[in-house]
């Protein structure tokens, strides 16, 4: 069996982020328990690395 998921730790409450197997680099996850965004910015054999989204400052004319 292969994990469709992928766990991964907010790192601002401890609870648990999950990243789906079809995400992408750029997307925007957002914590379930404390609403924290997080910008997925590496995707690397199966490890996500994860950024506060709250502190990439980019407009796209919204
Ligand atoms: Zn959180």
């Amino acid at each position: 069996m292969v994990e469709k998921t992928t766990m991964n730790e907010c790192t601002t409450c401890g609870g648990d982020l999950h990243v789906p197997e079809d995400a992408m680099v750029g997307e925007i996850l957002t914590c379930p328990d404390c609403g924290v965004e997080f910008e997925i910015v590496s995707l690397v054999g199966g490890q996500v690395k994860l950024a506060a989204a709250e502190n990439i400052k980019e407009d796209w004319g919204e």
